[in-house]
């Protein structure tokens, strides 16, 4: 089945000709525009229509001075019809980011760190990270060893504002109940800290970490 194409231009001339004003970054608007742009495309050429859309955004229905008075859709125009050019379409700003702060665990012991593959449903799947927790560490953690901690790092992602603290710690010898029974080590296995950089991939928030040189493992 053919699909209509939604990029940035063709969300710019449905908002205008049609006069809608759901802010177009948002999960609301890509439903909402997707079925309009389906609907109206052409089935008997799709890869024209698609073509023709887009460029009528980059050529006519441009960002800012669109060629109205040049355009056939002028006297249909909802846009232009309600003085509503220049404000279409419109952006959520900021509002739509969610904010997570993530506190990671760097457990250092014998050579080897904890770390583990992320599987759930969520953002960074088949990524890799230390143990992860979303709350603030408590201070019995903290006190099982000498944490020096390193942050804050930031990520923005398209719809999340990730927020990452690291919590390095070092154990000559056996990682404390505290924090084996805390949960924080589930789905978790042990690697050599040496393989860790080579061989397995992290979102960009650790890297970062990783380049700050905050790192004192080696
Ligand atoms: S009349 Fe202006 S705003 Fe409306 S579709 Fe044409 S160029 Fe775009």
């Amino acid at each position: 089945m053919p699909y209509a194409v939604l990029d940035g231009n063709v969300y710019r001339v449905l908002a205008r000709i049609f006069g809608i004003d759901i802010p177009t970054n948002t999960p609301q608007a890509q439903k909402w525009f997707s079925a309009l742009a389906q609907e109206l495309l052409d089935p008997d050429n799709p890869a024209g229509h698609n073509q023709a859309m887009m460029d009528f955004g980059a050529i006519c229905c441009t960002p800012s001075q669109p060629q109205c008075t040049l355009c056939p859709f002028q006297h249909h125009c909802r846009a232009r019809l309600q003085d509503k050019v220049a404000i279409l379409p419109v952006k959520q700003k900021g509002a739509l980011r969610k904010k997570r702060t993530f506190h990671y665990l760097i457990l250092h012991h014998s050579g080897q760190v904890y770390v583990r593959k992320r599987s759930e449903k969520d953002i960074w799947k088949g990524l890799w990270e230390f143990p992860c927790t979303e709350t603030p560490i408590s201070e019995v953690l903290l006190s099982a060893a000498m944490a020096k901690v390193s942050g804050p790092f930031r990520q923005l992602l398209t719809h999340q504002e990730i927020t990452a603290f690291f919590y390095e710690m070092e154990f000559p010898d056996a990682i404390p109940q505290e924090i084996t029974e805390s949960g924080l080590l589930t789905g978790c296995q042990t690697m050599p800290f040496v393989e860790l950089k080579k061989n397995i991939a992290f979102p960009k928030v650790i890297d970062c970490f990783f380049q700050s040189k905050a790192l004192t493992l080696k």
